[in-house]
Protein backbone atom coordinates (compact mmCIF):
# COMPACT_ATOMS: atom_id res chain seq x y z
CA UNK A 1 0.00 0.00 0.00
CA UNK A 2 1.25 3.70 -0.46
CA UNK A 3 1.43 5.93 2.10
CA UNK A 4 0.49 7.87 3.76
CA UNK A 5 -2.86 10.20 4.83
CA UNK A 6 -1.67 13.38 5.12
CA UNK A 7 -2.68 13.99 8.95
CA UNK A 8 -1.22 17.63 9.07
CA UNK A 9 -4.91 18.76 9.76
CA UNK A 10 -4.82 16.47 13.22
CA UNK A 11 -1.40 17.62 14.31
CA UNK A 12 -2.38 21.39 13.91
CA UNK A 13 -5.75 20.70 15.78
CA UNK A 14 -3.96 18.89 18.61
CA UNK A 15 -1.45 21.32 19.02
CA UNK A 16 -4.01 23.96 19.26
CA UNK A 17 -5.36 22.36 22.16
CA UNK A 18 -1.91 22.50 23.71
CA UNK A 19 -1.82 18.01 22.59
CA UNK A 20 1.04 17.38 20.49
CA UNK A 21 1.41 13.93 18.33
CA UNK A 22 4.91 12.27 18.24
CA UNK A 23 6.42 10.90 14.91
CA UNK A 24 5.36 7.64 15.77
CA UNK A 25 1.90 8.86 16.48
CA UNK A 26 1.63 10.54 13.36
CA UNK A 27 2.12 7.34 11.24
CA UNK A 28 0.12 5.51 13.27
CA UNK A 29 -2.58 7.79 12.60
CA UNK A 30 -1.67 7.45 9.18
CA UNK A 31 -1.20 4.53 8.54
CA UNK A 32 -5.38 3.71 10.28
CA UNK A 33 -6.38 6.25 7.65
CA UNK A 34 -5.01 4.22 4.93
CA UNK A 35 -6.65 1.19 6.52
CA UNK A 36 -9.71 2.99 7.33
CA UNK A 37 -10.22 4.45 3.82
CA UNK A 38 -9.10 1.49 1.66
CA UNK A 39 -11.24 -0.77 3.80
CA UNK A 40 -14.22 1.80 3.38
CA UNK A 41 -14.56 0.44 -0.27
CA UNK A 42 -15.70 -3.20 0.44
CA UNK A 43 -17.18 -2.34 4.10
CA UNK A 44 -19.08 0.50 4.86
CA UNK A 45 -17.18 1.97 7.71
CA UNK A 46 -17.90 5.69 7.55
CA UNK A 47 -19.05 8.46 5.59
CA UNK A 48 -16.41 10.69 5.92
CA UNK A 49 -13.84 9.66 3.06
CA UNK A 50 -12.00 13.16 2.53
CA UNK A 51 -8.58 13.06 4.51
CA UNK A 52 -8.39 16.22 6.03
CA UNK A 53 -12.67 15.37 7.22
CA UNK A 54 -11.18 12.17 8.76
CA UNK A 55 -8.20 13.98 10.57
CA UNK A 56 -11.25 16.65 12.10
CA UNK A 57 -13.98 14.48 12.06
CA UNK A 58 -12.73 11.05 13.56
CA UNK A 59 -9.27 11.92 14.76
CA UNK A 60 -9.50 15.12 16.43
CA UNK A 61 -12.97 14.60 17.64
CA UNK A 62 -12.04 11.13 18.82
CA UNK A 63 -9.32 12.51 21.02
CA UNK A 64 -11.39 15.83 22.51
CA UNK A 65 -11.30 13.99 25.74
CA UNK A 66 -8.06 14.35 26.66
CA UNK A 67 -8.83 18.24 27.15
CA UNK A 68 -10.32 17.20 30.18
CA UNK A 69 -8.88 13.23 31.53
CA UNK A 70 -5.71 11.77 31.87
CA UNK A 71 -5.91 8.31 30.47
CA UNK A 72 -2.46 6.99 31.08
CA UNK A 73 -2.57 3.25 32.28
CA UNK A 74 -6.48 3.25 32.79
CA UNK A 75 -8.33 0.81 31.28
CA UNK A 76 -11.51 1.90 29.07
CA UNK A 77 -14.54 0.17 27.00
CA UNK A 78 -15.15 1.34 23.67
CA UNK A 79 -18.71 0.37 23.26
CA UNK A 80 -20.34 0.07 19.71
CA UNK A 81 -16.95 1.28 18.26
CA UNK A 82 -17.64 1.23 14.22
CA UNK A 83 -14.61 1.84 12.93
CA UNK A 84 -12.39 2.30 15.70
CA UNK A 85 -14.11 5.58 17.03
CA UNK A 86 -13.44 7.15 19.39
CA UNK A 87 -11.03 3.85 21.04
CA UNK A 88 -8.20 3.60 18.34
CA UNK A 89 -7.50 7.60 18.49
CA UNK A 90 -7.37 7.26 21.78
CA UNK A 91 -5.19 4.30 22.16
CA UNK A 92 -2.58 5.60 19.30
CA UNK A 93 -2.50 9.14 22.11
CA UNK A 94 -2.14 6.64 25.21
CA UNK A 95 -0.12 3.91 24.73
CA UNK A 96 -0.51 2.89 28.13
CA UNK A 97 -3.99 3.07 27.80
CA UNK A 98 -5.71 -0.81 28.58
CA UNK A 99 -8.06 -0.88 25.04
CA UNK A 100 -11.49 -2.75 24.70
CA UNK A 101 -13.13 -2.22 21.49
CA UNK A 102 -16.90 -3.80 21.43
CA UNK A 103 -19.31 -3.70 18.33
CA UNK A 104 -21.59 -5.83 17.71
CA UNK A 105 -21.11 -6.06 13.86
CA UNK A 106 -18.36 -8.91 12.77
CA UNK A 107 -17.14 -6.97 9.86
CA UNK A 108 -16.12 -4.44 11.89
CA UNK A 109 -14.43 -6.26 14.46
CA UNK A 110 -12.49 -8.02 11.56
CA UNK A 111 -11.07 -4.55 10.60
CA UNK A 112 -10.17 -3.51 13.99
CA UNK A 113 -7.94 -6.74 14.13
CA UNK A 114 -6.29 -5.26 11.03
CA UNK A 115 -5.80 -2.26 12.83
CA UNK A 116 -4.46 -3.71 16.06
CA UNK A 117 -2.17 -5.66 14.23
CA UNK A 118 -0.32 -3.61 11.39
CA UNK A 119 -0.43 -0.03 14.54
CA UNK A 120 1.64 -2.80 16.42
CA UNK A 121 -0.50 -2.10 19.75
CA UNK A 122 -0.43 -5.36 21.04
CA UNK A 123 3.44 -6.17 20.40
CA UNK A 124 5.48 -7.27 23.35
CA UNK A 125 1.87 -8.45 24.68
CA UNK A 126 1.62 -12.28 25.65
CA UNK A 127 -0.49 -13.51 23.11
CA UNK A 128 -3.54 -15.80 23.36
CA UNK A 129 -3.73 -18.75 21.33
CA UNK A 130 -7.33 -19.38 22.11
CA UNK A 131 -8.12 -16.25 19.55
CA UNK A 132 -5.60 -16.07 17.44
CA UNK A 133 -3.62 -13.19 19.77
CA UNK A 134 -6.78 -10.74 18.78
CA UNK A 135 -7.82 -10.04 22.05
CA UNK A 136 -4.73 -10.71 24.42
CA UNK A 137 -3.14 -7.84 25.71
CA UNK A 138 -3.53 -4.00 25.97
CA UNK A 139 -6.20 -3.72 22.85
CA UNK A 140 -8.85 -6.52 22.88
CA UNK A 141 -11.87 -6.70 20.24
CA UNK A 142 -15.11 -8.05 21.10
CA UNK A 143 -17.94 -9.15 18.65
CA UNK A 144 -21.08 -8.95 20.48
CA UNK A 145 -23.69 -6.69 21.87
CA UNK A 146 -23.20 -4.30 25.09
CA UNK A 147 -26.27 -5.62 27.15
CA UNK A 148 -24.97 -9.24 27.00
CA UNK A 149 -21.22 -8.35 27.73
CA UNK A 150 -22.33 -6.44 30.74
CA UNK A 151 -25.20 -8.65 32.19
CA UNK A 152 -24.27 -10.32 35.43
CA UNK A 153 -23.82 -13.76 35.64
CA UNK A 154 -26.47 -14.41 38.26
CA UNK A 155 -28.89 -12.12 35.61
CA UNK A 156 -28.15 -14.43 32.93
CA UNK A 157 -28.07 -17.62 34.13
CA UNK A 158 -31.38 -17.59 35.90
CA UNK A 159 -33.36 -15.57 33.16
CA UNK A 160 -31.37 -15.66 29.92
CA UNK A 161 -29.79 -19.37 29.40
CA UNK A 162 -26.87 -20.08 27.66
CA UNK A 163 -25.28 -17.61 24.73
CA UNK A 164 -23.50 -18.95 22.01
CA UNK A 165 -19.59 -18.09 22.44
CA UNK A 166 -17.90 -15.94 19.40
CA UNK A 167 -14.94 -17.65 17.90
CA UNK A 168 -12.83 -14.80 18.67
CA UNK A 169 -13.56 -14.80 22.35
CA UNK A 170 -11.58 -16.83 24.91
CA UNK A 171 -13.23 -18.82 27.31
CA UNK A 172 -13.22 -16.23 29.88
CA UNK A 173 -14.81 -13.78 28.26
CA UNK A 174 -17.47 -15.40 26.60
CA UNK A 175 -20.86 -13.47 28.20
CA UNK A 176 -22.90 -15.82 30.63
CA UNK A 177 -19.85 -17.75 31.44
CA UNK A 178 -18.97 -17.91 35.06
CA UNK A 179 -17.34 -14.64 36.18
CA UNK A 180 -17.78 -12.08 34.17
CA UNK A 181 -14.43 -10.41 34.00
CA UNK A 182 -15.77 -7.22 32.19
CA UNK A 183 -18.80 -6.17 34.46
CA UNK A 184 -17.28 -3.62 37.09
CA UNK A 185 -14.06 -3.40 35.21
CA UNK A 186 -13.21 -0.52 33.55
CA UNK A 187 -12.05 3.07 34.48
CA UNK A 188 -13.94 4.55 31.53
CA UNK A 189 -16.45 3.72 29.29
CA UNK A 190 -16.92 5.90 26.09
CA UNK A 191 -19.54 6.13 23.18
CA UNK A 192 -19.96 7.87 20.55
CA UNK A 193 -23.03 7.96 18.10
CA UNK A 194 -24.75 4.88 19.02
CA UNK A 195 -27.85 6.10 20.93
CA UNK A 196 -28.91 8.59 23.02
CA UNK A 197 -28.06 8.85 26.69
CA UNK A 198 -30.61 7.27 28.53
CA UNK A 199 -29.96 4.15 26.46
CA UNK A 200 -26.24 4.84 26.34
CA UNK A 201 -26.54 4.65 30.53
CA UNK A 202 -27.38 1.36 30.23
CA UNK A 203 -25.45 -0.30 28.13
CA UNK A 204 -22.37 1.41 29.92
CA UNK A 205 -22.67 2.34 33.71
CA UNK A 206 -22.94 -1.50 34.19
CA UNK A 207 -18.99 -2.18 32.80
CA UNK A 208 -17.52 0.81 35.24
CA UNK A 209 -15.67 0.14 38.52
CA UNK A 210 -17.23 2.14 41.26
CA UNK A 211 -15.94 5.90 40.50
CA UNK A 212 -15.39 5.27 37.01
CA UNK A 213 -16.44 7.47 34.43
CA UNK A 214 -18.82 7.11 30.99
CA UNK A 215 -18.12 9.87 28.69
CA UNK A 216 -20.43 10.18 26.10
CA UNK A 217 -19.88 11.99 23.36
CA UNK A 218 -22.78 14.07 21.82
CA UNK A 219 -23.94 17.32 19.83
CA UNK A 220 -24.88 20.36 21.25
CA UNK A 221 -28.12 19.25 22.36
CA UNK A 222 -27.00 17.34 25.52
CA UNK A 223 -29.11 19.28 28.03
CA UNK A 224 -32.03 17.66 27.16
CA UNK A 225 -30.62 14.31 26.15
CA UNK A 226 -28.69 14.71 29.84
CA UNK A 227 -32.74 15.32 31.53
CA UNK A 228 -34.12 12.45 29.12
CA UNK A 229 -31.39 10.40 31.23
CA UNK A 230 -31.93 11.74 34.40
CA UNK A 231 -33.93 8.53 35.65
CA UNK A 232 -32.00 5.89 33.90
CA UNK A 233 -28.68 7.47 36.03
CA UNK A 234 -30.76 7.64 39.38
CA UNK A 235 -31.59 3.76 38.46
CA UNK A 236 -27.92 2.71 37.72
CA UNK A 237 -26.30 4.15 40.33
CA UNK A 238 -25.04 7.02 38.38
CA UNK A 239 -24.89 10.54 38.24
CA UNK A 240 -24.09 13.71 35.75
CA UNK A 241 -20.21 14.72 36.88
CA UNK A 242 -19.67 17.47 34.42
CA UNK A 243 -20.36 18.34 31.01
CA UNK A 244 -18.29 20.46 28.29
CA UNK A 245 -18.60 22.19 24.98
CA UNK A 246 -15.73 22.02 22.10
CA UNK A 247 -15.43 22.79 18.54
CA UNK A 248 -13.21 21.09 15.88
CA UNK A 249 -12.15 23.24 13.44
CA UNK A 250 -14.37 24.30 10.42
CA UNK A 251 -17.07 21.23 11.77
CA UNK A 252 -20.18 22.82 12.82
CA UNK A 253 -22.14 22.31 14.97
CA UNK A 254 -20.40 22.47 18.44
CA UNK A 255 -19.50 18.88 20.47
CA UNK A 256 -20.37 18.20 23.57
CA UNK A 257 -18.82 15.53 26.66
CA UNK A 258 -21.04 14.15 29.17
CA UNK A 259 -19.29 12.63 32.09
CA UNK A 260 -21.22 10.48 33.67
CA UNK A 261 -19.81 9.41 37.26
CA UNK A 262 -20.61 5.65 38.78
CA UNK A 263 -21.21 6.23 42.18
CA UNK A 264 -22.53 2.73 43.44
CA UNK A 265 -22.95 -0.71 42.41
CA UNK A 266 -25.05 -1.20 39.81
CA UNK A 267 -28.44 -3.05 40.04
CA UNK A 268 -27.84 -7.07 37.94
CA UNK A 269 -31.70 -6.45 36.65
CA UNK A 270 -29.44 -4.15 34.35
CA UNK A 271 -29.03 -4.12 31.57
CA UNK A 272 -31.87 -5.43 30.33
CA UNK A 273 -31.77 -8.37 27.53
CA UNK A 274 -30.17 -6.85 24.09
CA UNK A 275 -32.65 -4.73 21.92
CA UNK A 276 -34.32 -3.58 25.32
CA UNK A 277 -32.89 -0.76 26.25
CA UNK A 278 -33.27 0.65 22.65
CA UNK A 279 -37.11 -0.20 22.71
CA UNK A 280 -37.80 0.39 25.84
CA UNK A 281 -35.26 2.86 27.34
CA UNK A 282 -35.32 3.40 31.20
N1 LIG B 1 -18.55 4.89 17.40
C1 LIG B 1 -18.31 4.85 15.97
C2 LIG B 1 -18.14 6.24 15.42
O1 LIG B 1 -18.37 7.21 16.15
O2 LIG B 1 -17.79 6.37 14.24
C3 LIG B 1 -19.38 4.05 15.22
C4 LIG B 1 -20.75 4.63 15.23
S1 LIG B 1 -21.88 3.65 14.32
C5 LIG B 1 -23.05 4.85 13.82
C6 LIG B 1 -22.73 2.75 15.60
C7 LIG B 1 -22.05 1.42 15.94
O3 LIG B 1 -22.59 0.93 17.15
C8 LIG B 1 -22.26 0.33 14.89
O4 LIG B 1 -21.01 -0.17 14.47
C9 LIG B 1 -23.11 -0.71 15.61
O5 LIG B 1 -22.80 -2.04 15.19
C10 LIG B 1 -22.75 -0.47 17.06
N2 LIG B 1 -23.79 -0.82 18.04
C11 LIG B 1 -25.06 -0.35 18.10
N3 LIG B 1 -25.71 -0.87 19.17
C12 LIG B 1 -24.82 -1.69 19.81
C13 LIG B 1 -24.88 -2.52 20.98
N4 LIG B 1 -26.00 -2.61 21.70
N5 LIG B 1 -23.77 -3.20 21.34
C14 LIG B 1 -22.64 -3.12 20.60
N6 LIG B 1 -22.52 -2.37 19.48
C15 LIG B 1 -23.59 -1.66 19.09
Amino acid sequence: MVLLMNVSELISGANAWGLSISEKQAEQFSLYGDLLLSWNRKFNLTRITEPSAVCRQHFLDSIAPMLFVDFSDRSLIDIGTGAGFPGIPLKIMNPSLKLTLLDALDKRCLFLREVAARLRFNEGDEKDEACGGCSAGSVKILHGRAEDFAASKEEKSSKRGKLKASPHLPEREIPGEPGNALRGSFDFAVSRAVAKLNILCEYAVPFLKIGGQFIAYKLDNRKVELDDAAYAMLLLGASCADNRIYTLPDVAPARALCFIKKDSATSEKYPRRAGIPEKKPL
